[in-house]
């Protein structure tokens, strides 16, 4: 088989490497006789597992101790829930920047339980920018403050980290977590689905700081609670092994390649090697403010959206997967997280400039 490049915005591309040893060890771990998803949660092999993947992910980010990493299910759009449930701690209302489709559905389901001020908004430009901090009319008294780092699917990153005073900074860290050091210090609730650059749909990991947990609002499910689930270890009820473990697989993985600063170093040179491309084509188009790109999801358009499906066709052909765009805004869109390599978005421009000169 020819080499393949996934370009998924999720459930997205894993390292190689993580998926050949998970094959080899699928249905005997370390000579047990029983696959990772055979045993109990609660047996020493896969606690260990647990408490490995937990260690390696504090190590990766520098977690300081007094946060708590919570190995979750629901997703992301959980913790939409979840983060006014635990951090209103008896305020009215908290506030939200929003910056494109998930944070405008972070603000959505808070208003079921929040009175949402939207202190920033870049609604006004097709969500192709990021607002910055002087343009943010924050409420000094609100429970905290959310914003979402990486809008997936408008390709629109924080390449700052806001500054909100005392009020706890709570991020959705979906599409960007571990594509790069942050100062976890500078948050009160980190949170991320799994399944861009973390390991496989089904967990969410959670970076909550202790002092923001044990006071979640009356009637908060049992299992929405930050802090039954830091007290229980995450296990309160089972939880995804599986994932747990191929997470666990990536974090060593990342470790051995450098930790985030080195990811980092690398998502910067493939981020520039696609948008220089794409800045210099009269034939493609990204909308989002230089300032403001994504490093890990490209959208971009064609100048004849008429030649939309033979670019794909294409692209399949050449093994250049999954690049079409979110339904919600149509074009293509290059999600090029940690596990995608250098090589991988030299050929999918490659492919582009091929595409142009075909077009005559
Ligand atoms: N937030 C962001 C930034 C996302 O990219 C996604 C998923 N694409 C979500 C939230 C929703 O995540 P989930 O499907 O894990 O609930």
């Amino acid at each position: 088989m020819s080499t393949i490049y996934n370009f998924s915005a999720g459930p997205a591309v894993l390292p190689k490497s993580v998926l050949e040893q998970a094959r080899d060890e699928m249905v005997d771990w370390h000579g047990t006789g029983m696959s990772i998803m055979e045993m109990s949660h609660r047996g020493k092999d896969f606690t260990a597992i647990a408490h490995q993947a937990e260690a390696d992910l504090r190590e990766l980010l520098a977690i300081p101790e007094n946060y708590k990493v919570l190995f979750l299910q629901g997703g992301a759009t959980a913790q939409f829930a979840m983060v006014p449930m635990n951090l209103l701690r008896g305020k009215a209302g908290a506030d939200y920047i929003d910056t494109g489709i998930w944070s405008d559905k972070a603000i959505k389901e808070a208003r079921r339980y929040a009175q949402v001020n939207v202190a920033a908004s870049s609604a006004d430009h097709a969500y192709t920018y990021a607002p910055g901090q002087t343009a943010w009319q924050l409420d000094s008294n609100a429970a905290y403050v959310h914003y979402t780092p990486n809008e997936t699917i408008g390709g629109v990153e924080f390449h700052w980290t806001p500054e909100v005073g005392n009020v706890p900074l709570v991020a959705d860290m979906s599409s960007n977590v571990l594509s790069k050091p942050i100062d976890v210090s500078r948050f009160g609730v980190i949170y991320a689905g799994a399944q861009k650059n973390i390991g496989p749909a089904g967990l969410t990991i959670a970076i909550v700081r202790e002092d923001l947990m044990g006071e979640a609002m009356p009637r908060t499910p049992t299992l929405y609670d930050y802090k039954v689930q830091a007290d229980n270890g995450s296990m309160y009820n089972t939880p995804p092994t599986y994932a747990i473990y191929i997470a666990g697989l990536v974090f060593q993985l990342l470790k051995r390649e450098g930790g985030l600063a080195a990811m980092e170093q690398r998502n910067i040179a493939k981020a520039k090697l696609l948008y220089d491309y794409l800045d210099a084509s009269d034939f493609y188009h990204n909308p989002v403010a230089p300032e403001n790109r994504s490093r890990m999801n490209v959208p971009f358009t064609l100048s004849n959206p008429a030649l939309d499906a033979a670019f794909l066709q294409g692209a399949q052909q050449q093994g250049l997967l999954q690049l079409k765009g979110h339904a919600l805004v149509g074009g293509m869109r290059a999600s090029i997280y940690n596990a995608m390599p250098l090589e991988g978005v030299q050929a999918l421009v490659n492919y582009m400039q091929d595409f142009v000169k075909k077009q005559g």
